[in-house]
């Protein structure tokens, strides 16, 4: 197989989709992810790609307006060649891209083109190039992650066995193949059309069996964190997945942040009562006839000190960690915030000294349980420091004086490590 460094790879990003299973008013690669709409993250990361020379972007085929957009919005992409509208079906799609790649006139017959689903926006260049460096003649490659269930085989109502999930994988794009191949296996099936097409992988074993015989299916070790954006709840652990991403970025020698070798960081936040919820302060349940409307816990308390503890050590706020959209957080306790914040002091080579904690409250009386509240925080930070917490009213006055919700203030002091 030729090296990677020799070949021209081209990349097909199939964003052609009406997107029924994600509610909303537009196809779901339009839908927005960290302000940008997902098919352009997907762009981006052939564009990031060293080895990818060119793209085509297939569009909606009865959406000029779209199709516009997308040219609009791709046009900082210098790799982007031409953006094309799509067919009835994902492989009419591919073959209107593959039409637009072979007047580009750029292409020869062993270079690999990528087939992408525009709605995969985390693909990453490493899984781009694994692909495209197992593409040769008559050799396509698939990339593929193992069920983590148990995969059972099904008839009608009833299970007939249990299959290895070892010998078993979930295929995902970018899927490739050489341009050659591709002309065979896209003008083969427009002479013989199946409805059963849904990736390369299966247009391939559409050849007839004497042909498909020949031909290679190289696995790719798949990235589970690839995924392909079905529903509302996917688009939430991209978010997810993006932040965690942003988090790691090593950081180049030539824009390292400042860093401390002490900080201080300051937290605010407010919850209102509700009836029929829990009342959680400092990781503990206070009786009380209200509790605390929010997403998680509500826990106030935690909330403003683990705002003050990302703030002494730069990383913004909660609501970028812990999204408040986010299912994986709802009514979980905040202590688990807590210890994932200091997770992160720990990466970023911070400890925490000594943090200073105010709630006001009118109600209920709360003194009594400052010790258990300390030690429950202790014990989830799990590391020496000095803690402190004091309760107040507010004299009768404002929000809090009217018992209509309760506010905390909290400072953090963190040093390097
Ligand atoms: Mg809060």
């Amino acid at each position: 197989m030729p090296e990677l460094k020799d070949k021209s790879v081209f990349a097909i990003i199939v964003a052609a989709g009406s997107g029924n299973r994600c509610p909303g008013p537009r196809a779901k690669q339009f839908l927005n992810l960290k302000g940008k709409p997902i098919y352009t993250r997907s762009v981006q990361a052939f564009q990031e790609t060293a080895c990818v020379s060119g793209i085509i972007i297939v569009g909606p085929g009865n959406n000029a307006a779209a199709l516009l957009e997308m040219q609009a919005l791709t046009e900082t992409f210098p790799k982007v060649i031409k953006v094309v509208a799509g067919g009835k079906s994902r492989t009419e799609s591919v073959a209107n891209g593959l039409k637009a790649l072979r007047s580009s006139g750029n292409i020869t017959e062993n270079d690999p083109v990528l087939i992408h689903d525009g709605v995969r926006p985390l693909v990453t260049p490493e899984l781009i190039r694994q692909v495209a460096g197992k593409v040769g003649p008559d050799q396509i490659a698939i990339p593929t992650t193992t069920p983590t269930a148990t995969v059972k085989k099904i008839s009608g109502e009833t299970i007939t066995a249990t299959i290895d999930r070892e010998t078993t994988g979930l295929a995902q794009t970018p899927q490739g193949v050489t341009y050659a191949l591709l002309e065979e296996a896209v003008s083969h099936w427009l002479k013989h059309p199946t409805s059963a097409i849904t990736d390369e992988g299966s247009l391939i074993e559409n050849l007839p069996p004497e042909r498909r015989q020949q031909i290679i299916m190289n696995n790719v070790s798949g990235d589970p964190d690839n995924l392909k954006i079905t529903f509302p709840k996917d688009l939430q652990k991209a978010e997810t997945i993006l932040d965690e991403r942003e988090n790691l970025k090593p950081v180049s020698p030539d824009n390292l942040p400042y860093k401390p070798r002490v900080a201080t960081g300051f937290g605010y936040d407010v919850h209102a009562f509700a009836p029929q919820r829990k009342l959680f302060l400092g990781g503990l349940e206070i009786p009380h006839p209200l509790g605390l409307a929010g997403h998680s816990d509500a826990d106030v308390l935690i909330h403003a000190l683990v705002d003050a503890i990302l703030g002494a050590i730069g990383a913004g706020d909660i609501g970028r960690h812990f999204p408040d959209h986010d299912p994986t957080y709802k009514d979980l306790s905040s202590l688990f915030f807590l210890q994932r914040t200091m997770r992160l002091v720990q990466k970023r080579g911070f400890h925490l000294e000594a943090a200073d904690i105010t709630v006001v409250a009118e109600q209920p009386k709360l003194k009594p349980h400052i010790p258990e509240m300390l030690t429950r925080l202790h014990r989830c930070i799990a590391q020496p420091c000095q803690l402190n917490i004091k309760a107040t009213t507010s004299e009768g006055l404002g929000f809090t004086g009217r018992r209509e919700g309760i506010a905390a203030y909290a400072v953090a002091t963190v040093t390097a490590t």
